[in-house]
């Protein structure tokens, strides 16, 4: 933190950051952008509209050289032990939670969101830090599998780094998905080039510099800051590439990635729906369907944009849903106070206003919402409950990413499922009812969706960080989280040994025997296998 304390007149937010970051901090930010041009990127907040500081921007000859450079430092870091490896997950694990003050404003700042969905990203962080920091050693254990003739033949997997993965990562969640694939890429043994959307490069700058003071050398995460053509540019020179996004743009990184014969993982939008069954706990529900429709203003891929009522309990269910969306507390302040916070682009803004004006042109009904709250801030939205919503309208069929709800009714659970499958989506779904378990087993497996959720809207499933998290259908390709992330950014690498060969036999030795004897052998030897149920 600087000494000197440097004040912007008639700039609230970028006093609020200089004096929880410091002066110095943010020039050390930005100073790790890897960067030789003299253009930038200029952010605002939008919580006020203000500047955010500048931040360097990249071009593709910056990627490449980002992604040599990771490769260079990749072979160091691919050979220091894994527990050390792990150690340095562990480091920033503590050092998020005890600088969280610093990181929650620079996430509101950037992002607008309420302090309570930025907290979210704090807990994320420290979760999966935690997870891999604990379980990474054990997922990367060389594997040792049955060889083909037991005795005489061997074979082990060992999980070999991909080298260097490039993460690009949208404005949503500026902390935690800037991290949350970028930590067990690194616990495996890769390098990283990541790049953050350039609406919040800083929070993305500061999970690198958070990295480095937790013990992990300089180099093996490079960040390049800047739009298409730097995500572009990215996904021509790595090993595997994570994305998180629209479902358009992960086409097109999925199409350039099949023409580098690289892997991808794609974690992409969502139209979700949540059932609350004709048996739920009503109270509970609407407590889940609050945060679930409007954590983040939205802008989450896990929230829920459809709410699927069975018609015994629609009427009870809205009676007290609506007068809770009129009552959630909108709000800019770098507190807790605000349960709601802010969008985070105009662009974001233009899609909400379109999708909602669409509806009501064809008919849909506003119980709640469907008005900006410029008196808060630039790209501030009420909480918005549509009824009646057309199945043409775009908010039925396309996401919104923002906080609007629809409300559909139904008359049976089997009416509930056809209504939450009827989407090209498939990332999270969340059924409410009194019988959980019976939900699990016979509903559950009929939703198309990678997250099934259930009294719960989409905590439950993204925390459960041991689990894999991701989509069916249009929603995505590959998982996060879990041993499946580990999976993606390591190849296995067989190794077979022929133990017998030392004793002077060998499957060839065996071959070789003549009149078929060796054959015969190998005949009675695989019919043991069978009756003994070796595999
Ligand atoms: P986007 O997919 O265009 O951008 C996301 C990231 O990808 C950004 O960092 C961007 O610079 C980069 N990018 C864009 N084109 C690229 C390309 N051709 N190659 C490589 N990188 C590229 O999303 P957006 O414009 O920021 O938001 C639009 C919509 O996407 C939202 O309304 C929402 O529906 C969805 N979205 C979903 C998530 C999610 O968590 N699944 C996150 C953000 C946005």
């Amino acid at each position: 933190m600087s000494d000197v304390p440097i004040t912007f007149e008639g700039m609230p937010i970028m006093n609020a950051l200089m004096s929880g970051l410091g002066t110095d901090h943010v020039a050390l930010l930005t100073s790790r952008v890897r960067s030789q041009g003299a253009d930038s990127v200029e952010a605002t907040s939008p919580l006020t509209g203000e500047s955010l500081p500048p931040v360097p921007r990249s071009t593709a000859g910056d990627v490449a050289a980002a992604i040599d450079s990771a490769r260079a430092a990749q072979r160091g870091w691919a050979a220091t032990p894994v527990r050390e490896r792990a150690a340095v997950l562990l480091r920033l694990h503590d050092i998020v939670l005890s600088e969280q003050t610093d990181i929650l404003d620079l996430i509101q700042l950037e992002s607008g969101k309420a302090r309570r969905g930025a907290f979210e990203e704090i807990a994320d962080v420290a979760q999966v830090a935690r997870h891999y920091g604990i379980r990474g050693p054990k997922y990367l254990r060389t594997r040792a599998v049955r060889g083909m003739v037991p005795v005489i033949t061997s074979a082990r997997v060992v999980a070999k780094p991909v080298g260097v993965v490039g993460v690009i990562s949208p404005w949503n969640y500026p902390l935690t998905l800037a991290l949350a694939d970028v930590l067990p890429a690194l616990v495996a043994g890769n390098a990283v080039v990541l790049k953050p959307d350039e609406h919040t490069s800083l929070s993305a700058l500061w999970a690198l510099d958070a990295l480095v003071r937790a013990g992990l050398p300089e180099g093996v995460v490079e960040v390049v800051v800047g739009g298409a053509s730097v995500g572009e540019a990215l996904v021509a020179g790595v090993d595997h590439v994570v994305f998180t996004g629209a479902t358009a743009t992960g086409r097109t990184i999925a199409a350039q990635a099949g023409e580098r014969l690289i892997g991808a993982t794609l974690e992409l939008g969502g139209k979700n729906p949540m059932y609350v069954a004709a048996d739920a706990n009503i109270a509970a529900a609407v407590r889940g369907a609050l945060n679930a429709c409007f954590a983040n203003a939205g802008q989450l891929c896990m929230s829920i944009e459809r709410l699927v009522l069975h018609r015994d309990i629609a009427a009870e269910f809205l009676a007290a849903f609506v007068p809770a969306v009129k009552g959630l507390k909108v709000g800019a302040g770098l507190d807790y106070s605000a349960d709601v916070g802010s969008l985070t682009t105009s662009g974001q803004l233009e899609r909400v206003i379109a999708h909602v004006d669409d509806a009501i042109t064809l008919g849909a009904r506003v119980m709640a919402g469907g008005v900006q709250r410029t008196d808060i801030g630039p790209f501030f939205y009420a909480p918005t409950v549509l009824a009646d919503l057309p199945a043409d309208a775009l908010c039925a069929r396309e996401e919104t990413f923002g906080p609007v709800v629809s409300v559909t009714e139904v008359a049976s659970d089997d009416e509930a499922i056809a209504v939450m499958n009827d989407t090209v989506y498939g990332l999270n779904a969340s059924i409410w009812t009194a019988r959980p378990e019976r939900a699990a087993r016979v509903l559950a497996g009929r939703v198309q969706a990678g997250t099934v959720n259930i009294n719960d809207g989409y905590m439950g499933g993204w925390a459960a960080v041991a689990a894999p998290m991701g989509g069916f259908k249009d929603s995505g390709l590959g998982r996060r989280h879990g041993y499946e992330i580990i999976d993606a950014v390591t190849q296995p690498q067989t190794i077979a040994i022929q133990r017998g060969a030392a004793w002077g036999v060998s499957l060839d030795t065996l071959f070789e025997l003549p009149d078929g004897k060796g054959q015969a052998l190998l005949t009675g030897a695989l019919k043991v296998l069978r009756t003994v149920r070796q595999a």
